[in-house]
């Protein structure tokens, strides 16, 4: 029955010009979603207010489902949008809307009016109090409960009158484009998909590099990583995923360093090497998954230690989070399935028996001078041969 939508966004902190900014990135972000979707579909917007006309037949359910992708969106309004034809053919309306919509009457209920065209003959009060009795009338079943009522009938009086009463919520955040681009270091764990997830609800859009191992690493670790991109980028939009051969810097650390150390100096090495390209890439941050005290990399040392060699803002969106609550929002954003698939990581290869918990940073720096001979040229000859490839969520 619905055809119009009212789309709802947190208004908190959008005032003034970045309210222009952010209604017409959502404006975009809502028009690139529906591309997705069977139809054809008007987007508008007025001050305050987004709204979402089917033009042609559309799938209802697939039109919502991504809806609720759109990073910026906080509720979806399916509603009817009627012409101001007086109040008695407002009453019959919002009778006809309740029946077709709530088949079952024995429901608690209250009318809210909101009349922001101020010339309407009544006050919201009275559109209450009208539109409240015809309802009482029409179906003497319905009781009205002003403080929980389990359905709140919004009829919003502007040029023309909106009827709506169910609130489908989105993901909320800001919308993708509104706050920069980030370099995501993704791998095919359970965490930095969902840390490239929440940074894209805030509105930055993602860019991201996986470290691989070939072939110590398998193509199939690979494409593992290629599918959790995919699910990032349901949220995320396109995604630049570029792939580096970390084969022969892990070696040579693995030849020159002390072992227990391996892990830290290359996770260094990858921040590193995220980094250059974040800022060859225009990324104004580098995104990872990282949470305080989940393997010896992670602890608070390690992540010092891991950070010094960055300039860029590192955003670790899960560093306070329990596994439980990472998993909770994996499987939200369907990534879980593929993040457990068992394939080799190019961090576990050379794991030493023993990392370091608490590195020293001094140490660290004069074991890395080890390197000092090929290093370099390795991570030149990484940088180069990096594959690049376009990540949709489309197949
Ligand atoms: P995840 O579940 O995200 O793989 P993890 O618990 O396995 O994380 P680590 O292996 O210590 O933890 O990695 C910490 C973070 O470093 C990851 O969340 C990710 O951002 C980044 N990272 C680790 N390995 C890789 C890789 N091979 N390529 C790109 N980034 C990586
Ligand atoms: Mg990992």
């Amino acid at each position: 029955m619905f055809s119009s939508f009212i789309i709802k966004y947190a208004e908190i902190g959008v005032k003034g010009k970045n309210r222009y900014l952010f209604e017409d990135a959502l404006v975009r972000q809502i028009k690139y979603a529906l591309k997705k979707c069977e139809g054809e579909f008007v987007v508008s917007k007025t001050p305050g207010r987004i709204f979402l006309d089917a033009q042609t037949e559309f799938d209802y359910d697939d039109v919502i489902s991504h809806l609720k992708k759109v990073c910026g969106i906080s509720g979806i309004c399916p509603m009817v949008r009627l012409e101001d034809e007086g109040i008695d053919k407002l009453k019959e309306e919002v009778v006809k809307y309740f029946d077709e919509t709530y088949p079952d009457k024995n429901v608690t209920f209250k009318v809210c009016a909101r009349r922001s065209r101020k010339n309407y003959p009544l006050d919201s009060m009275e559109i209450n109090r009208e539109v409240g009795g015809a309802l009482l009338d029409a179906f003497p079943e319905l009781k009205v409960d002003v403080h929980e009522p389990q359905i709140e009938l919004v009829v919003e009086v502007r040029e023309k009158i909106f009827i709506y009463s169910e609130i489908i919520p989105g993901i909320g955040g800001m919308p993708l484009g509104t706050n920069g681009k980030a370099m995501l270091l993704l791998s095919g764990g359970i965490d930095s998909p969902v840390a490239g997830y929440m940074i894209a609800r805030r509105g930055v859009k993602i860019d991201a590099v996986y470290f691989h191992a070939p072939p110590y690493t398998s193509e199939r670790a690979k494409q593992k990583v290629v599918d959790l991109a995919k699910k990032v980028s349901a949220y995320a939009g396109p995604i630049y995923l570029h792939t580096i051969n970390f084969t022969d810097i892990q070696l040579y650390i693995y030849e020159q360093c002390p072992h227990e150390e391996l892990t830290i100096i290359m996770r260094r090495y990858m921040m590193m090497i995220a980094e250059m390209i974040a800022k060859e890439t225009e990324c104004q941050a580098l995104i990872t998954g990282e949470s305080i005290g989940q393997v010896a990399s992670q602890t608070t040392h390690s992540l010092a230690v891991t950070n010094e060699v960055c300039t860029l803002p590192v955003f670790r969106p899960l560093i306070a989070f329990d596994k439980e609550d990472i998993v909770t929002i994996s499987k939200q954003i369907d990534a879980y399935e593929t993040s457990i698939q068992p394939y080799e990581d190019c961090c576990t290869i050379f794991v030493a028996k023993h990392p370091v918990t608490k590195p020293n940073l001094a140490y660290i720096k004069r074991h890395e001078e080890n390197l000092a001979e090929k290093i370099d040229e390795l991570v030149k000859t990484a940088l180069e041969t990096r594959e690049t490839i376009i990540v949709t969520d489309e197949d």
